[in-house]
């Protein structure tokens, strides 16, 4: 196995040095051999390694104090063997890299950081039947748009951002923390790296303004409240070349004035005249396509239920359409005339098994059971 280097001599600092020197004197040599700025060196890279792992040890006073006692031999002895490769370096080291050079160690990206829109919510209101079968509709949604005057520059035109004075164009700035130095997204530039000369008049140098535009969006039959839509894309736009962000359009579907739903099942309630429900026969009902006849039973009972297949709304996923389910309601006349009252009567002389019978049973066997 070849020797390796003393870890000192690595960084190129004494054995006295302070944790800040030790960091300092790494990230300059961090920033020099670093793979993204010498693509396919591979003396750029050992050295790169060499450094993130001598300084891994020197950065850490548990580990410095076994290296500094015992040297290399040590540490191995410790459980500490250097990386085995670059993933090594950047997953323990990702932070760190973030906070030097504004990258992170999986995307190792660059510096300007593209920044995908926000998404948008929409809320929609729809009537019963366009939930039912869908409906195409326009809206106009308000959201931010890269500035027509500028494209995005936020420069008048014909003029041209400069480097941020700042930060050197590096768009965040560092500050001292403890043994850190924490970079922090640079206030003058606000990250851009770049600072507008003459901003453009339309925006104020944003690049983007808010803009009303008008998003035709296309509602499936099936829909319900709480349904949520998303339109890909139409949210606001992405900084930096970052991606849109999406619209999500928030369903809400008006009561209707005869129909109520149960998922894919709508009810419906049928007046019938007691004569009707008694003697049976056939009535009209409105469904979702017009109207359909429907034949009740001799003597239907109030709140009997009858039903219509597929005749309800179609499922979202499966388009198959739910029943409609008619619910009887026994109306009892008010007013009527002197001979129907009087055909009433006689009607109720005729009862065989009456009502009040059947009640004089049930408190009689009260009585009864009351008495043992
Ligand atoms: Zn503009
Ligand atoms: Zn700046």
């Amino acid at each position: 196995m070849e020797s390796k280097r003393d870890y000192y001599e690595v960084l190129g600092v004494d054995r006295s040095s302070s944790d800040i020197e030790i960091k300092k004197t790494y990230r300059k040599l961090a920033l020099k051999y670093h793979p993204d700025k010498n693509p396919g060196n591979q003396e750029a890279e050992d050295k790169f390694k060499e450094a993130a792992e001598a300084y891994e040890v020197l950065r850490d006073d548990k580990k410095r104090g076994i290296y500094d006692q015992y040297g290399h031999q040590g540490l191995e002895g410790a459980g500490f063997s250097g990386f085995g490769g670059f993933d090594d370096i950047f997953s323990s080291f990702g932070d760190i890299f973030e906070d030097f050079f504004g990258f992170s160690s999986s995307g190792r990206s660059g510096r300007s950081r593209a920044q995908r829109g926000t998404d948008l919510r929409y809320d929609l209101s729809i009537s019963f039947l366009d939930a039912a079968f869908g409906t195409e509709t326009e809206i106009d949604v308000e959201k931010m748009e890269t500035c027509p005057t500028c494209e995005g520059s936020g420069c008048e035109p014909g003029t041209y951002s400069e480097t941020c004075s700042s930060c050197n164009g590096h768009g965040q700035v560092s500050r001292s923390q403890g043994f850190f130095t924490v970079r922090t997204t640079c206030p003058n530039c606000r990250g851009a790296g770049q600072t507008i000369v003459s901003p453009c008049k339309t925006c104020r140098g944003a690049g983007q303004v808010k803009t009303g535009k008008k998003v035709s969006v296309k509602i499936p039959g099936g829909v319900d409240t709480g349904s949520r839509l998303r339109l890909s894309g139409e949210g606001e736009v992405g900084q930096r070349g970052g991606p849109n962000g999406d619209l999500y359009i928030f369903i809400h579907v008006q009561q209707h004035e005869f129909f109520a739903r149960n998922n894919t099942d709508i009810v419906c309630e049928i007046p019938v005249s007691f004569v009707q429900a008694t003697l049976g026969g056939e009535i009209n009902v409105p469904t979702l396509d017009g109207e359909k006849a429907l034949k009740i039973r001799k003597g239907t009972q109030p709140g009997e239920t009858y039903r219509f297949r597929a005749e309800g709304i179609p499922s979202l996923r499966t388009g198959r359409r739910g029943d409609q389910i008619i619910q009887i309601a026994v109306k009892t006349p008010t007013h009527i005339s002197k001979k129907q009252e009087s055909l009433l009567r006689e009607f109720a002389k005729l009862e065989t098994n009456s009502i009040s019978d059947k009640l004089k049973n049930i408190f009689k066997g009260g009585a009864e059971r009351a008495a043992q």
